[in-house]
């Protein structure tokens, strides 16, 4: 018997399986979100790839904004309390998760089993979000996963200076065309973006130790540009993009024990 977490995104989808005793059984992440074919691929991705049947799985629990369009699941969990979940799960002497995804940025506060303390989100501007890292990837045709590269030959970061996405764009067009090296014109990216972040992280207030959870964790680049910020090390786990697929799964596993026993 196993677990199921999904986590529909607004950019991936991410499934993760555990069994009884909290052991990976399967995983599958698409980077394609809600409302699109993404869902139906990882759900097959997920099959296909880890050998479980769907009658071997004893309880679903969905998450993530497009949670609501998933009529399989048993029961649906907000994505930061799944993240929290997650993250302590895998580390729990962390206290402070902040998540970084496709469209928003939430600073979550937690206890050590993992429950919210207190938490706070971005507004609904992709300033700071995975979003405007994809913008600007596709404006400089760097690869998403070759934005750590490039940021690690950079010798001084750029100063992005508008946070607007359409304005940001424009600005990186122009240093592109005025010949500043793509390294440089990256790192000045992920230093905006850490700037936001770390903007958000003060307001709420951090307590040690501090992770990165998401699908912006797997950018070294911006890893770097949030330590410097935070002026913290930052836990990073080994697979960050399904941590909140991870903890729906660890709900998954104790609901069932909840309505079984
Ligand atoms: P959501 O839950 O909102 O769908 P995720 O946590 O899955 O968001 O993160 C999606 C973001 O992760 C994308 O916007 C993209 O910027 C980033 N991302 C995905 N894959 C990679 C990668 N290989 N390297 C760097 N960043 C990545």
């Amino acid at each position: 018997m196993v677990f199921l977490g999904v986590d529909i995104g607004s950019s991936a989808t991410k499934l993760i399986a555990i069994d009884k005793d909290y052991n990976i059984a399967g995983r599958s992440v698409v980077q394609l979100g809600t409302g699109t074919a993404g869902v139906e691929r990882a759900v097959q991705q997920f099959y296909e790839s880890s050998g479980i049947r769907r009658d071997e799985i004893g309880w679903i629990t969905v998450t993530g904004y497009g949670r609501s369009q998933f009529g399989e699941a048993n029961n649906q969990i907000s994505e930061i309390s799944c993240h929290a979940r997650g993250m302590v799960f895998l580390k729990p002497s962390v206290r402070t998760v902040i998540d970084i995804g496709g469209q928003d940025i939430k600073v979550i506060k937690v206890d050590a089993k993992g429950g919210i303390v207190s938490f706070t989100m971005n507004d609904k501007c992709a300033a700071g979000t995975g979003r405007f890292i994809d913008v600007m990837s596709k404006v400089l045709d760097v690869p998403i996963g070759e934005l750590g590269d490039y940021d690690a030959k950079s010798d001084a970061a750029l100063t992005i200076s508008n946070t607007c996405t359409v304005f940001a764009e424009s600005e990186v067009i122009s240093k592109l065309s005025s010949g500043n090296s793509i390294p440089n014109i990256v790192a000045g990216i992920h230093q905006s973006v850490a700037r936001r972040v770390a903007g958000l992280a003060f307001r709420n207030g951090m307590e040690k130790e501090v992770a990165l959870t998401g699908g912006v964790a797997r950018n070294s680049g911006m890893v770097r540009a949030l330590s410097k910020e935070l002026k913290y090390d930052i836990v990073i786990p080994d697979d960050p993009q399904v941590t909140g697929a991870l903890g729906a799964a660890i709900f998954a596993r104790e609901k069932f024990s909840a309505e079984t026993t």
